[in-house]
């Protein structure tokens, strides 16, 4: 049950969809169903259109008047009546002030196809062009079909087979649904023609059959009739002889059930060619009779020229020169104007063979000499024609040469100016990066400098007071003292003891006497110059070395230092403190080596220690 309702509402919905695209397409189309109806029946049998027209009660309002002289303008020109539907498609347009509707461009495109046929197509291509454009921006699916088939059709005529094609395979490609006017069969046929015009009968006859197939499944007569025709002509030219003949025999008759007189005729005269061609002349002639009487009929000058020449060429091939001469004067009457040259030039080819068939050289030359003068005419004219088509065709491809070289100089260009500009980026990058590498090892080689330094600082210094450990001292003053020698400078050496020192500790506290110590350091190295060797050797025990300086000079500064250490219990907060220090001084560069600069002052600090302390004993050394 719920299944059945299931179904029943997927059917109502698709119902629904269908409705409103019907709508919508009815919407679009200027017409009502009933025109529509007719417009799809011109492609089956334009001839009953007509007829159904004409029997029709007459259309009142002006738009039912130009919808009803579109429809009868596309069915005079299935039937090759240009001029008939030129005059109906302009009758409509003249009914239609306003441009900007779908119906002007209908009646525009029917104009363009019959002024096609009677031979103005450069002019008709233009207006073609511009409907298609309007057809393109309102999306207006089936007059956008019909403008590229005329539009594709124009082109044909003005021997541009590449842009008929690039029109008819839009049309091709583009999606047709069942109610659209045109089918993809129907740009198959199409593009069958220009394959046709430029002489490749395989792929005609590949696109012919396509549309062969879908007219006949569908019954549309008059363009089955017309794709037999093409196929037919395709089957000659690839020398399929018998299966040409009999697509051109099916063509005709369903032109003829149809009404399509000329379309039969057209069948006809193909037929008889080909027969003329084998020398059935018989067979042929009566096929041209056919054709003459319905080319009559449907008054088309240009078909019964071409016919009364084959049946003159029949009668002198049959040996019956004046009966061709008949047929060649009624073929002149119908000659009229300019417009027939290259036929009146074919009528008198035939005439002056007639003329010498009947010994008539003096006509036979007369003729002759008027071809010449024919001739001439029609190669200026065609000639004038193609040197301006080639002259176009030349700038054209200079242009486009031009263009293409420009293109490529600006292409170089370009391409040189991106690699310039890539190894710019590149080489700044590339100097950026070493700079930054050479400041990352410069600030490498400074810091490990710095951390060198301060360990060797650290290594050579003792913890406490600040001075040299006794190793750096002893190292210094050994190389201070050979360059006193060498270069006999003076060079004081002093070793100095603080007095009574394990009694600081004892009343204040060895933290105490560490304060001393370290102030000891902070003193010395404030009050003596950089340039000298400051040292402690022991627990309270220093080497001072003093260079370029002389013991008097070195026994003044150390009477200041002394005098600076009596503010230490200041300084500590101790007024009980008094450091008072003991001096050993010598005059090193009279020793005669590190060893005896030391004793010498041990010995004079050993001095002062044991007479009573707090003063600046020097070594007397002996000469
Ligand atoms: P003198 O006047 O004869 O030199 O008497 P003194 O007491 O100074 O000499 P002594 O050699 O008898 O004692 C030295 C004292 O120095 C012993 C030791 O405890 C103390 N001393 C050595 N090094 C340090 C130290 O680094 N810190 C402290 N607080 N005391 C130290
Ligand atoms: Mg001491
Ligand atoms: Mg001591």
């Amino acid at each position: 049950m719920a299944q059945s309702v299931r179904l029943f509402c997927f059917r109502l919905r698709c119902f629904t969809f269908s409705f409103l695209l019907m709508c919508f397409s009815v919407q679009s189309a200027p017409w009502h169903a009933n025109d529509a109806l007719l417009l799809k029946d011109i492609r089956v049998n334009p001839q009953r259109v007509l007829d159904s027209l004409a029997q029709a009660p007459s259309e009142q309002s002006p738009k039912s008047k130009a919808i009803r002289f579109y429809i009868e303008s596309r069915a005079y020109s299935a039937l090759i009546l240009h001029e008939k539907a030129r005059q109906s498609a302009l009758g409509g347009l003249a009914l239609v002030s306003d441009t900007n509707t779908p119906l002007y461009h209908y009646l525009t495109l029917a104009y363009a196809e019959a002024m096609d046929g009677v031979g103005n197509a450069e002019d008709a291509l233009k207006q073609a062009q511009i409907s298609l454009t309007w057809a393109l921006q309102h999306g207006d699916d089936d007059l956008m079909d019909y403008g590229l088939s005329v539009n594709g059709y124009l082109n044909i005529t003005l021997n541009n087979f590449a842009e008929a094609l690039r029109y008819f395979q839009q049309g091709y490609q583009r999606h047709h649904n069942a109610e659209s006017m045109f089918q993809q069969s129907d740009f198959a046929a199409m593009l069958a023609l220009v394959y046709e015009y430029r002489q490749e009968p395989a792929h005609a006859i590949s696109y012919y059959t396509e549309a062969e197939k879908y007219y006949r499944d569908n019954d549309v007569t008059l363009e089955l009739a017309n794709t037999l025709f093409g196929l037919g002509k395709n089957y000659i030219l690839l020398d399929e002889i018998n299966d040409g003949l009999s697509l051109f025999l099916e063509s005709a008759d369903l032109a003829l059930e149809i009404q399509d007189l000329q379309g039969a005729a057209y069948s006809y005269e193909a037929i008889a060619s080909v027969l003329i061609n084998k020398a059935m002349f018989e067979k042929a002639g009566s096929f041209l009779d056919d054709a003459l009487a319905l080319f009559t009929q449907a008054e088309n000058p240009f078909m019964q020229i071409k016919v009364l020449g084959e049946k003159a060429t029949i009668a002198l091939a049959m040996n019956s020169p004046n009966k061709g001469l008949d047929f060649l004067a009624q073929a002149d009457a119908l000659i009229d104007g300019d417009s027939f040259l290259s036929q009146r030039i074919a009528i008198n080819d035939i005439r002056a063979q007639a003329f010498v068939m009947l010994n008539d050289y003096q006509s036979a030359y007369e003729a002759l000499a008027q071809n010449r003068k024919n001739r001439l005419r029609w190669h200026k004219e065609v000639n004038s024609k193609r040197l301006l088509e080639l002259q176009t065709r030349f700038e054209l491809q200079q242009q486009q040469t031009k263009n293409a070289l420009l293109e490529e100089q600006n292409l170089r260009q370009q391409n040189q100016i991106n690699n310039q500009q890539k190894i710019k980026h590149f080489t700044i990058l590339l100097i950026a990066l070493l700079l930054l590498v050479t400041a990352l090892l410069f600030w490498l080689f400074i810091n490990t400098k710095r951390h060198q330094k301060r360990l060797e600082q650290l290594a050579n210094s003792d913890n406490l007071t600040g001075l040299l450990t006794r190793r750096k001292a002893m190292e210094d003053a050994e190389q201070q003292f050979q360059l006193a020698i060498r270069h006999k400078t003076p060079l004081a050496s002093a070793i100095i003891d603080l007095d009574h020192f394990k009694q600081i500790n004892d009343n204040f506290g060895h933290q105490t006497g560490d304060k001393v110590l370290q102030l000891f350091g902070a003193l010395a190295q404030k009050h003596f110059r950089q340039t000298d060797i400051l040292g402690r050797i022991g627990g309270e025990e220093f080497l001072f070395m003093f260079p370029n300086t002389s013991v008097k000079e070195a026994k003044e500064m150390l009477h200041r230092f002394s005098s600076l250490l009596t503010t230490m219990g200041d300084t500590l907060n101790n007024q009980e403190l008094n450091i008072t220090i003991s001096v050993g001084l010598v005059a090193a560069e009279y020793c005669d080596d590190i060893t005896q600069v030391i004793a010498q002052a041990d010995g004079a600090l050993y001095h002062t220690k044991r007479n009573g302390r707090n003063f600046i004993k020097v070594a007397q050394l002996s000469a």
